[in-house]
């Protein structure tokens, strides 16, 4: 079943592979997910019926289930129901394939899980071409609270984005299109749904997962292309001042791909369109 409303075309297929109407409720209201925002997800992206980084996105669905406690995922289930989704795609319109797990309705100890298939919004695709500004904000804990702290589920991807939303209303407000988070000693995190990467030369350069921050598909398989094409790739943590001295700054993440950023809270960076163009076609040819 197919649902085309204002946001446009959408198609649900739960993991059992039943294909579902989009545009009725489908989740009962005690849903955990729902109540508590206790549940994960991931955003795959599809492009020329061929999805990307699928082994990558079902890794950190699993790591995120272990961090949650949730009974590891089905991978060939999940691969079953975004298949089924594909089918019902037009395979030369990008699709965002959201895969959502959560611990279920109260009591029941029944898993929700689906996929929902999205058009890429209008908002995304033209950063793409045209890049972004953002606002450092930041998010108030030290590099090294993930792991004294696993309950704090960094680098999980739970579906508790209230914050990370929030932070985008904030670089809204301050006239930018996206945020980097910061930690206490003023180190860069990533964006609220990207990671940050600069070059310095030839040399491609993101901060660790391990200070709290989600380890990137898009960044993983950009890095492991790059050094077969003669780049360096250094997983360093990284400075703002780093940033704004850096050739080229950029936002990756599954939809946006791979996004230059062209102003830092208000101040210009100098022109990476160059270098940009070379990483997107790099990007492009890893599919
Ligand atoms: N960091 C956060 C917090 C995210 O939510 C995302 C993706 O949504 C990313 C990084 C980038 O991950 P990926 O490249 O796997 O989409």
């Amino acid at each position: 079943m197919v649902g085309r409303t204002l946001a446009g075309m959408r198609v649900l297929v739960f993991l059992d592979g039943t294909v579902a109407d989009p545009e009725t409720a489908h989740i009962r209201v005690d849903d955990l997910g729902l109540l508590r925002g206790d549940g994960i997800f991931e955003t795959v992206l599809a492009a020329d019926g061929k999805l990307r980084e699928l082994g990558r996105h079902l890794d950190r669905l699993e790591r995120s289930a272990a961090m949650l406690d949730l009974p590891a995922p089905d991978r060939a289930a999940w691969e079953r129901a975004i298949g089924t989704l594909l089918e019902r795609w037009p395979s030369d319109r990008e699709c965002a394939v959201k895969l959502v797990y959560t611990r279920g309705p109260e009591g029941t100890g029944m898993p929700t899980a689906f996929v929902l298939g999205q058009e890429i919004p209008e908002k995304v695709l033209r950063q793409r071409v045209d890049g972004i500004a953002v606002v450092t904000l930041e998010r108030g804990f030290g590099p090294d609270v993930a792991e004294r702290a696993p309950w704090l589920l960094l680098g999980a991807k739970s579906l508790s984005y209230a914050v990370n939303m929030a932070a985008l209303r904030e670089a809204e407000r301050r006239g930018a299109d996206d945020v980097l988070f910061t930690a206490a000693d003023g180190s860069v995190l990533e964006g609220p749904t990207a990671t940050v990467v600069i070059t310095e030369g030839r040399t491609l350069r993101t901060p660790p997962a391990n200070i709290g921050i989600l380890p990137g598909t898009t960044q993983g398989g950009l890095f492991g292309w790059a050094e077969r094409a003669g780049w360096s790739v250094k997983v360093e943590p990284l400075t703002v001042p780093e940033l704004r001295a850096a050739d080229a700054v950029l936002l990756l993440s599954s939809l946006r791909r791979v996004t230059r950023v062209h102003t830092i809270d208000g101040e210009g960076l100098p022109d990476s369109t160059e270098v940009h163009r070379e990483l997107v076609s790099l990007y492009e040819s890893l599919y």
